[in-house]
């Protein structure tokens, strides 16, 4: 079995093309993102890979669901309501559907699982935990929720660090450490090191099993930038260089190959890197970097 790891836009990106060369992998999603809004829990990563997976992503924007309406958002403003990120009708009820199954007691895992079930996914979805963990961004301008900080502030104040909060104390879902083990092979997606990656790998479950296995790992930067997002800042502000050869190391003892762009290699001791195209345009990009993926596997 194959197992990503992912975050909501660079790693849902792949899976829509992956899933059409190969049906059988698990998805361990990062639910540091996820917040409650307007009585609903929000798991914007978990909702892309759901999406990407069942073939309904917005692909303009790799969020929400494809010609989803605002309605229930716009009237809640007009009535002096803001709640702080667009979220499409369509997609509400996705939030209304897990609120509900987690307000009965539920698990987010078990809460997921009949999500995509409904949504006819094949692909196993796994929320990396089932405690309540939240990235805080550290800014000149105070700490915030990474949510404030990316959808609110647009990502504009300066980083001085960021926190994982309760990510010591949580523990990795079982659905997440049996992926991991029973994997012959993982792919951590070109998702955001920092604060889509970074919550995972520090549950010390599957940091302590990633360990021993084959672990590919797809970059998010090309040359000293990010394809897109706040990745390149996090980054720096943890005292990694924005681009490959920074995500080696904050990788390192994990990854045992990095893909990264062409021209993007580098000599390392640590892991091998190999040279692709990474940039995912369209669906057929997609393809074409999962077979490279599955070649390396
Ligand atoms: P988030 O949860 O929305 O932050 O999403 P992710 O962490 O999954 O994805 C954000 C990362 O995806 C950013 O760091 C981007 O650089 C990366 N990304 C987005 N599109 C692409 C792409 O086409 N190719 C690659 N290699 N990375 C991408």
């Amino acid at each position: 079995m194959i197992t990503f790891l992912s975050g909501g836009t660079g790693t849902p990106k792949l899976l829509a093309g992956f899933r059409e060369i190969h049906e059988e992998f698990s998805v361990i999603v990062n639910t540091a993102e996820d917040v409650w809004v307007s009585g609903n829990r929000i798991c914007p990563d978990i909702d892309s890979v759901i999406y990407a997976l069942a073939g309904i992503i917005d692909e303009e924007r790799w969020w929400g669901v494809r010609g989803d309406t605002f309605k229930t958002h716009f009237r809640l403003k007009s009535l002096g309501f803001d709640e702080g990120m667009m979220i499409g009708d369509l997609d509400r009820a996705t939030h209304i559907f897990r609120s509900e199954m987690l307000r009965k007691g539920m698990s987010l895992s078990k809460a997921t699982e009949m999500l995509c079930r409904a949504f006819g996914i094949k692909q196993k979805v796994i929320p990396m935990t089932e405690s309540e963990v939240a990235t805080k961004v550290i800014t000149d301008k105070g700490e915030m929720h990474f949510q404030e900080f990316w959808v609110k502030r647009k990502g504009e104040p300066e980083v001085i660090d960021v926190k994982i909060q309760g990510v010591e104390d949580a523990k990795a879902s079982d659905g997440a450490v049996r992926a991991v083990e029973n994997s012959s092979a993982i792919v951590i997606g070109p998702s955001n090191p920092v604060t889509s990656i970074g919550p995972i790998i520090k549950l010390s479950e599957i940091r302590k099993v990633l360990k021993e296995k084959r672990v590919v790992a797809i970059s998010p930067f090309i040359g000293d930038e990010p394809v897109s997002g706040p990745a390149g800042k996090f980054m720096k502000a943890l005292g990694y260089p924005p681009n490959p050869e920074g995500l080696a190391e904050y990788y390192r003892g994990i990854a045992d190959v990095l893909v990264v762009h062409y021209g993007d290699g580098f000599e390392s001791d640590e892991c091998s890197v190999v040279e692709a195209d990474i940039i995912i345009r369209s669906r057929k990009d997609a393809v074409r970097l999962s077979k490279t993926i599955l070649e390396l596997l």
